[in-house]
Order: structure tokens, then C-alpha cells, then sequence
């Protein structure tokens, strides 16, 4: 043998080796879709060996594949002759191998980024395609486990820790936009703010801890009553507000009146302590008169002001004052 054909086969042959060993998938498939080329990362990940898939068709192989999704993305490389590409965050993986790195190991299953290249013959025919499959779980959960991080600490920076209830700044966020809302499309909706009375007495005899059962013991209730559109919120310290979409005055009149009555009769318990109070509500409808969020609450605190001067343990509605008053 030639000097210059031994160099070619140790080529050849070196190439073979780092074709079985790169750390990526390697898959050809003819036209039929018939594979023609399974590489060690395909082997070693899949469990099945070359001669066992060799000139199947790639979806009898692997039923499990996502056929149709595929196609579309194998079809035009035939045809066009162009590259495709897949990432995982629009579909994350393609065959769906089982992820073994340890540091990874929250993720089941292996995330994959995927290139798809015509191979052409000599006369420049797509006679083939070439799918490369990247392992990219790291980056996938690094991404994902960011996210949820992010998400949390927006849930966190809108969520009052004592009750778990929207907290003031997010609330009234909520309430600007309602409000914007509502000046736009000239809708309906009501705003209700509630305040303990002499809460400043529960405090005196049962200590701030006590107090604070009150507060999360008022906030269940209010909760368990809370429509999927009502937007509740711990407007100050044992003051709450909601936001009631799509409702009229006289309906959050009804509203208000059942939270007053369930408040009053429901009985506080604090270590060896049984107690009960009550709570004064004042609401408002949105009217266009209003010219901001915070004018919303004002004319709604007066509400709710007049039924503390009143006696307490009492709703009121707002009224705009006449022009002769
Ligand atoms: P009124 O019927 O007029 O509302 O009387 P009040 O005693 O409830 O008066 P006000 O609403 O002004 O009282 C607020 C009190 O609530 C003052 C403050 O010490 C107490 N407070 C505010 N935030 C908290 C809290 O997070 N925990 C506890 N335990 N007390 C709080
Ligand atoms: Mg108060
Ligand atoms: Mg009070």
C-alpha cells in the first residue's frame, strides 16, 4: 500500500472516531427518512445500537416522535436545500432521551437544541439530511430555574407577608389600572375599603400578636369570599381594600354586608384568648367625576369614615354631595 493510502485510511479512521465519540447526536436519514447514520452519542443515549436502526424509518424506530412538527422542519431541508434549526424553548427535545448529569438531575429529561443540514451528492442533490442534536439541559434549567426565580420574587414583592394578600403598592397598581380601565370603556365597578374598629383595644389587651391574629384571622375571611375578579389587597395596617370589577355599588353593598355579618359573629382564638370585633366599610362606584385612582379612594375612605362616625359595624356608599350642600 502507498505511503499516501495509509495516510488517507488512519484519516478516515480517526474521523470515524471522532464521529462515534463528539459529544453531540449525530443522525442521517435518506428520503425515505430511513436512518443511515447513529452515532455514539445517539447509541449511548438511546440504547439502541447502528445495526438495530440502520435503514429503519426514523418514526417506526421512534414512534414517540413528534411526526408531524418534525416533518416540517425535514421537509423544506430536502427541498430548499436550506439549514433548519430547533431550540428548546419552542419544542424542548427531540428524541426524548432520559438525563443522566447528576448536576442536572431536576430535569427528567434531556433538553435539546437541534440542526438540521442538507447533504448533497455530487451533482448537488439533497440526498440526504443530517440531524445534529445538542445536549443543552444545563443551559435549559439554569433558564428555567432563573425564571421561576424572578417569578417568585415578583410574587414576593406583591404579596403582604403577614396575610399573604396583595400588598398596598401592588394593590393600588391593580387599582390604576381599573381605573383606566374604566375611564376608557365607561364600565362599572366598585371599591370597598374596610378598617377594625377600636382596634387600637385589641391591641391593648391581647398584645400586637394578638392583633395580628385578628388581621390574618379578618383576611381568611375575606378571602373565602373573594370572587375570581375581586381584587383584595392589605391596604394598611389593619385596613383592606377590593376592587370589584364589573359590580355596581348596590352589589357590593351585598358583598359588604355579608363579610360585616360573618366578621362579627366569627370568634378570634389567641393562645388561652377568645375574642371578636367587628369592621366598618365604606364603598364607592366608579363614576366619571373621578379624576384619579387616588380620588377613588378618597371619596371611598369618606364613605367608609361615615360609617365609623356613625356608630361603626356598618356599610356605607358614597354619595356625591350636592350642589347645594
Ligand atoms: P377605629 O375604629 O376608628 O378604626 O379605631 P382604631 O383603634 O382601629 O383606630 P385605627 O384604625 O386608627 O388604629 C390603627 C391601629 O392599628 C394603630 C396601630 O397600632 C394598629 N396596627 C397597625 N398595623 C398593625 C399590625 O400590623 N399589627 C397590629 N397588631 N397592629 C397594627
Ligand atoms: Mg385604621
Ligand atoms: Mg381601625
Amino acid at each position: 500500500m502507498s505511503e499516501k493510502a495509509t495516510v488517507e485510511i488512519s484519516e478516515i479512521h480517526w474521523m470515524m472516531d471522532m464521529f462515534q465519540s463528539v459529544d453531540v447526536g449525530l443522525v442521517v436519514l435518506d428520503r425515505d427518512y430511513k436512518i443511515q447514520v447513529w452515532n455514539g452519542f445517539m447509541e449511548n443515549h438511546s440504547g439502541l445500537l447502528p445495526y438495530e436502526v440502520r435503514d429503519k424509518v426514523l418514526f417506526d424506530a421512534f414512534p414517540m416522535l413528534d411526526k408531524e412538527w418534525l416533518l416540517q422542519k425535514i421537509d423544506p431541508v430536502f427541498v430548499l436545500k436550506n439549514r433548519a434549526f430547533t431550540i428548546w424553548e419552542q419544542h424542548a427535545h427531540i428524541f426524548k432521551f432520559k438525563n443522566y448529569r447528576p448536576i442536572t438531575s431536576v430535569a427528567p429529561f434531556m433538553y435539546q437544541n437541534a440542526t438540521f443540514i442538507p447533504l448533497t451528492n455530487i451533482t448537488g442533490d439533497v440526498t440526504h439530511l443530517c440531524i445534529i442534536i445538542y445536549d443543552v439541559t444545563d443551559v435549559a434549567i439554569s433558564k428555567i430555574e432563573l425564571q421561576e426565580a424572578n417569578n417568585e420574587l415578583q410574587r414576593l414583592s406583591q404579596t403582604d407577608r403577614l396575610t399573604n394578600l396583595n400588598n398596598r403598592g401592588y394593590w393600588e397598581e391593580c387599582l390604576q389600572k381599573e381605573f383606566l380601565r374604566q375611564r376608557r370603556n365607561h364600565g362599572v365597578s366598585s371599591l370597598l375599603i374596610f378598617d377594625i374598629d377600636h382596634f387600637k383595644k385589641v391591641n391593648d389587651a391581647y398584645g400586637h400578636a394578638g392583633g395580628d391574629e385578628a388581621i390574618l384571622h379578618l383576611a381568611k375571611i375575606l378571602k373565602k369570599n373573594l370572587r375570581e375578579t375581586d381584587i383584595g389587597g392589605r391596604y394598611g395596617g389593619e385596613e383592606y381594600g377590593v376592587i370589584l370589577t364589573e359590580t355596581t355599588a348596590k352589589e357590593a353593598y351585598i358583598f359588604a354586608e355579608r363579610l360585616r355579618i360573618m366578621v362579627e359573629e366569627s370568634v378570634v382564638s389567641y393562645n388561652e384568648f377568645e375574642f371578636q370585633f367587628t369592621i366598618s366599610l365604606g364603598i364607592a362606584e366608579f363614576t366619571g367625576e373621578l379624576n384619579s385612582h387616588q380620588n377613588w379612594i378618597e371619596v371611598t375612605d369618606s364613605a367608609l369614615y361615615k360609617a365609623k362616625m356613625s356608630g361603626r359595624n356598618k356599610v356605607e356608599i358614597y354619595t356625591q354631595p350636592q350642589l347645594d350642600e
